[in-house]
């Protein structure tokens, strides 16, 4: 890479969404100037911004330790700020002396609005900045379909990518980081309650979970060579670790897609071909996302298709909190919230059933479906989400159409036909039959009294009929079409 031209002076590394040390151009190049480096990060407390959900907050506490420990083993030191980003680093500079500061860019709208702010004045201060690429395999806003526009369709999107892209071959982590003369002072970490305490709910995400980019990379190998050989066929069972379970990992960009690319690029020659495939499209449409929010950057409040601003969606408080619970009498779907509640992750396949399960059986908005993805999920992310539950609605690019409703019973008989998976989330199911499982309602006295469940009781009915439901959210669909014409 060539050195750029930095005064001579400390620079800043302003780190955000990018907890690495490798393929972090910023850092790189901050590095590589031989001047003297300052990596902080700062937690944004303005009020534009939407505050990480409980589950990540917990993920960032483990984040920033790791990163921490790496800069340090490296020479540096992780200094934290909190506050408005602007006020922070224009201290910062002031106090270090610092005439430079760089980072990776990010494409939320909170961050393109704060970023660019941000990057006026300190340039008005006399302070250069320089922005690098690094969240996405490519440039969201540089890549322009045939007619010259975004992209709103996966299918091209992917052969353009497919046939033009090739992903950034990463860059290697520094050797070492220059330290200033005199460190600034820090946060300390544990004084921002990130972590939660009284009550300390956070042992089901560390059973499951290793923050920071160690965890990330032995993640990765895990799944280059158990999981990747077969993802296109065993990706859609929740009760297999068939995925490959990076998603909070990048989210937080402990690790790049780049050097995921990178490293399937290595092992690809040895494995089948539609498993590679299948796995590089799920990539690309994390890109995807990134596309339809830089070019749509209302995404996370504003229905994609207008016509969906007609739909007349319930209120139901009850409804809204028995699915966030677990409790709605459907199995699969009750399967899935409780293991997002208690792991901060959800199976991509039981997303799809309960995210449609709420705006069709229960026709409630996909706004607060995304909501509570955002607050209990540990891989939440501006434009994987907000496409995603919109992809769900009906209401998105290339979505789902709204008419073709998910039903909960067949889902859950097709991709956990034994119960395996609602047997582990939905304990008291577990004697069921699996012939049952999936409707324990239908089951005859004996074998409910056998399996120790009591409609009502230990599991609750179902909150409602599937087939009234399908015929009230197909009116509702027709509605909006007659409000819309
Ligand atoms: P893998 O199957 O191993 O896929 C590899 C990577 O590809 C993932 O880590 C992810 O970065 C990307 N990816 C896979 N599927 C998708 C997809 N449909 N859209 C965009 N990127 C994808 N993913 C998030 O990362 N953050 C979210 O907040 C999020 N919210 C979602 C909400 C709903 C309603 C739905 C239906 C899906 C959502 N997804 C989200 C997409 C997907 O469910 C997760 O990326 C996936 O389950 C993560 O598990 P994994 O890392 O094992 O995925």
């Amino acid at each position: 890479m060539a050195l750029p031209d930095f005064p001579l002076s400390p620079i800043i590394v302003w780190l955000r969404d990018d907890l690495r040390l490798s393929d972090n151009a910023a850092l790189s190049a901050a590095a590589s100037s031989g001047q003297s480096v300052i990596p902080v990060f700062i937690l944004e407390t303005d009020q534009t911004h939407t505050p990480l959900g409980g589950a990540q907050c917990w993920w960032l506490h483990h984040s920033l330790k790791a990163i921490a420990n790496q800069v340090e083993a490296l020479g540096g030191q992780l200094i934290l700020r909190k506050g408005n980003a602007r006020e922070q680093l224009e201290q910062l500079a002031d106090e270090t002396g610092a005439r430079s500061v760089v980072w990776n860019r990010r494409y939320s709208r909170f961050g393109i609005e704060t970023d660019t702010k941000t990057k006026a004045a300190l340039q008005d201060a006399g302070i250069t900045v320089r922005s690098f690429a690094g969240r996405l395999m490519h440039e969201p806003t540089k890549l322009k379909s045939g007619t010259g526009g975004a992209y709103k369709v996966y299918t091209p999107f992917w052969k353009m990518f497919a046939s033009t892209v090739t992903p950034r071959a990463p860059i290697l982590a520094p050797d070492a980081l220059r330290p200033p003369n005199t460190q600034p002072v820090s946060a300390k970490l544990d004084d921002w309650d990130l972590h939660p305490k009284n009550p300390d709910w956070s042992s089901g995400l560390k059973q499951d979970w290793s923050p920071g980019s160690t965890g990330a990379f032995e993640r990765l190998e895990r799944f280059l060579e158990s999981g990747l050989g077969t993802y296109d066929r065993r990706r859609d069972f929740p009760a297999i670790d068939g995925t490959s379970g990076l998603s909070a990992h990048l989210a937080f960009g402990e690790i790049s897609p780049a050097q995921i690319w990178a490293r399937v690029d290595q092992v690809a020659d040895a494995l089948p071909v539609d498993d590679v495939t299948t796995f590089r499209k799920e990539l690309v449409w994390r890109e995807f996302a990134y596309h339809l929010l830089v070019n749509f950057t209302e995404l996370k409040t504003t229905n994609y298709n207008g016509q969906f601003d007609q739909f007349p969606w319930a209120e139901n408080s009850e409804h809204l909190n028995a699915w966030q619970r677990g409790q709605t009498g459907y199995p699969i779907v009750d399967a899935g919230m409780r293991q997002l509640y208690e792991t901060g992750w959800m199976h991509n396949r039981v997303r799809m059933i309960v995210g449609s399960f709420l705006v069709k059986h229960l026709l409630l908005d996909w706004r607060h479906g995304e909501a509570w993805f955002w607050d209990t999920l540990v891989d939440a992310d501006p434009a994987s989400n907000t496409a995603s539950w919109q992809w769900v609605a009906g209401s998105g690019a290339d979505a789902a159409p709204y008419f073709r409703i998910f039903n909960p019973i067949t889902q859950g008989e097709k991709f956990d036909s034994d119960g395996a998976y609602v047997r582990k989330w939905v304990p008291e199911l577990a004697k069921m039959p699996a012939k049952f499982i999936h409707k324990p309602w239908e089951a005859p006295r004996k074998i409910l009294d056998f399996a120790g469940v009591t409609l009502g009781e230990n599991y609750p009915h179902p909150i409602v009929d599937h087939k009234q439901a399908r015929e009230r959210a197909l009116d509702a669909y027709q509605t909006m079409r007659g409000l819309a014409a």
